[in-house]
């Protein structure tokens, strides 16, 4: 079984957390809910709904939410959108499914401030110059198609300790195997292996405590 910790679609074929959003209620896979920071402007509306459908049981994480300095509304009003959701993460003890652009340190301070238990997935990780201070947050760092082509993140890969790393497809159109494969190749590990490496964090982070 191949694990997929953060995708826009639906794909029955491997244990997938999609990323619902908030209007679609139809649920048949496992999922994370959030309001995305670019949405950041309309939390009166959804953020009963995404209280209510992560109290879902097939609602693996809250997410994706975070920071982005490069759309959506201004960043106090994202902060305030961010905050408020990780208290709900903390609430449901639910991990949280982390969108950051360009706004580590403001979600770095926001993670001293609140001292969150649940564990926070910097999702398609790509920032090869904060690697080591998100590694020392504690961050799960989950790895999307960027692998492809960002050679200083291929060259960092082997930093990334086996038991903080996830692999996502996020809106990337392609299966997931290619992204195991091409970790595999990079990090000079068997497939069979990098699958149980994957497999166990994905069950400690997501599942643990869960019925399926
Ligand atoms: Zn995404």
């Amino acid at each position: 079984m191949l694990y997929n910790s953060h995708s826009h679609f639906y794909d029955l074929n491997h244990c997938t957390i999609v990323n619902k959003s908030d209007d679609n209620v139809y649920i048949d896979s496992y999922f994370s809910i959030g309001i995305h920071p670019w949405n950041a402007n309309k939390i009166e509306d959804n953020f009963f709904t995404v209280e209510h459908l992560a109290m879902n049981k097939k609602c693996l994480a809250i997410g994706e939410i975070g920071l982005d300095k490069l759309k959506g509304p201004d960043i106090s009003i994202q902060k305030k959108v961010f905050e408020s959701q990780v208290l709900l993460s903390e609430k449901l003890k639910l991990p949280v499914i982390l969108h950051c652009v360009k706004s580590w340190n403001e979600i770095s301070m926001i993670k001293q401030k609140l001292k969150p238990i649940q564990t926070w997935v910097y999702h398609g990780f790509n920032k090869v110059g904060i690697l080591d201070e998100v590694i020392k947050t504690g961050l799960m760092i989950s790895i999307g198609a960027s692998i492809f082509t960002n050679l200083q993140l291929q060259n960092l890969l082997v930093k990334i300790p086996n038991n903080r790393l996830l692999l996502e497809t996020d809106d990337a159109n392609i299966d997931i195997y290619t992204i195991y494969e091409k970790v595999s190749e990079i990090k000079k590990i068997p497939l069979s292996e990098l699958e149980v490496i994957i497999e166990e964090n994905f069950n400690r982070i997501f599942i643990n405590g869960k019925v399926a």
